[in-house]
């Protein structure tokens, strides 16, 4: 029934013929609900109601109502096992204190090996290539500094010129680390006059036309503001024919799209577990090293946890240092933040990236679908609000996210739509990011959020008109 083939576009109006309904109606969100193989999954993450959240105006939401959860792209919801999981591990530390290192179902001293190998799943990998630790903003560091050896030649660091602020001052310090000049040795990639995403043929050229003197290229999975999927095959060969290493921030990729890091041959890569993986806040992040890198590529610093497992506790302070990314772990792990990794790593395991996919481009094209049927520029009517979707049209080139330019100042329809129950990410002067997540978003969830929109809209529009103060 779920034809991956055509068009999501295609698709709904194929099925709400068939069904004898509006492709708008809400007769066919329930009936995508209905069908979608992978509703079992959302029982699995504890949904915040309407009425627990800040926001909320109960004169105009059912405080009961389980909210409209579009934010996974910020914090994802927490998995239904974290607390149980971190329940076992606190009495684990009651009950037996520093014998929980060793003991147990999840022994401290090596927790996150244990889930490794389903994080490498997710992210295309093996689980030799992968380590969970830190967070994403230490990982990129620690990578940097053993990938970005300029010299005075090839000394540049090619990155979006809109990249999340973490990345782009990870960058920049890591090139004044080395004594170079961000003007001269960052090159921002910028998009064409008039257009808000990059497109591929002009990422290939600029790294055509400067290869030789580019160390490192750093991009984005997939764009924090944008929402686009970059084409991570194609700059990894692009780069690595020019002589460059490539990497990629996967932290609104991982769990969102299909990554196939170990195929594509990428150098290296770092995310965050807290978006889509919900691990929750500051969770456990982590980082990828090719293994075609395991033996040649060094991390700079050294801590204990680098050290092969079997012979770490000996202390002879001679490095038997693990290869490949592994070598890369400088402390032990916080096991707290292990659980709730796993809890959520294990929901993943249930499906595939596959699948989620397959249901998120339907779910995201139904928002899209949706949101081009009300909010398309009226010529007749110019002063109705009108909504630009800025992320790509393309299913290939995007993730669950749309970014919504909206026409008219978005402070007011964003508070508005957070009186009604949803939660999702405001963008100043006019930007709202959407993200539908496929592991517990719905259809349903799609279809009221634009019937709540409209409301949003028209409240915002009445108070603008009666000149009332906004706060
Ligand atoms: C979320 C995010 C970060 C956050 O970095 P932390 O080190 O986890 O605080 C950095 N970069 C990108 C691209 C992100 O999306």
């Amino acid at each position: 029934m779920m034809d991956t083939e055509s068009s999501p576009q295609k698709t709904l109006e194929n099925l709400s013929a068939a069904l004898g309904c509006s492709p708008t109606s809400q007769e066919l969100a329930t009936h995508l609900d209905k069908q979608d193989q992978l509703q079992h999954l959302r029982k699995h993450f504890l949904i915040p109601k309407v009425g627990d959240l800040p926001p909320t105006d109960l004169s105009l939401a059912d405080g009961t109502d389980d909210c409209i959860y579009f934010v996974g792209n910020s914090l994802g919801l927490q998995p239904k096992s974290a607390k149980k999981y971190i329940d076992e591990e606190l009495d684990k530390w009651a009950k037996t204190g520093v014998h929980g290192h060793m003991e147990g179902a999840r022994p401290w001293a090596w927790a996150e090996n244990n889930i490794e190998d389903l994080m490498a799943n997710i992210v295309g990998a093996k689980a030799d290539e992968v380590a969970l630790m830190n967070g994403l903003t230490v990982n990129l560091h620690l990578l940097l500094l053993s990938f970005y050896k300029p010299t005075a030649t090839r000394h540049k660091i090619l990155i979006e010129d809109k990249a999340f602020p973490s990345d782009h001052y990870a960058v920049e310090s890591q090139i004044q680390l080395r004594g170079f000049d961000p003007q001269q040795s960052m090159l921002l990639m910028k998009s064409r006059a008039g257009e808000d995403t990059l497109r591929t043929e002009d990422i290939l050229d600029t790294i055509e036309r400067e290869g030789e003197s580019i160390a490192v290229i750093l991009f984005s999975g997939v764009q924090y503001y944008t929402g686009q999927l970059f084409n991570m095959a194609a700059i990894t060969a692009a780069g690595q024919s020019k002589g460059c290493f490539v990497g990629f921030d996967c932290a609104h990729a991982v769990g969102n799209a299909e990554l196939k890091l170990h195929d594509w041959g990428v150098d290296f890569a770092c995310w965050c577990s807290y978006k889509y993986l919900n691990s929750g806040a500051g969770g456990l992040a982590g980082a990828f090293i090719h293994e075609k890198h395991a033996h040649t590529v060094k991390p700079a610093l050294l801590g204990w946890w680098g050290h092969n497992l079997k012979t770490r506790f000996v202390m002879n302070n001679e490095m038997d240092l693990l290869p490949g990314v592994g070598g890369y772990r400088l402390s032990n792990q916080p096991i707290l933040l292990v659980c709730p990794l796993q809890a959520s790593l294990e929901v993943f395991n249930q499906t595939s990236m596959q699948a989620l996919r397959q249901k998120s481009k339907l779910l995201t094209g139904y928002l899209e679908y949706l949101i081009k049927h009300y909010y398309t520029r009226d010529e007749a009517h110019p002063e109705k609000p009108y909504i630009r979707i800025i992320t790509p049209t393309n299913p290939e080139e995007r993730g669950c996210q749309l970014s919504l330019s909206f026409s008219v100042p978005i402070r007011t329809v964003f508070q508005e739509l957070e009186k009604r129950g949803i939660a999702c990410d405001m963008r100043e002067p006019n930007v709202l990011r959407i993200a539908p997540v496929p592991l517990y978003n719905s259809f349903s969830d799609v279809h009221r959020f634009v019937s709540l929109l409209g409301s949003a809209l028209a409240a915002s529009d009445k108070l603008s008109r009666d000149g009332q103060p906004r706060p």
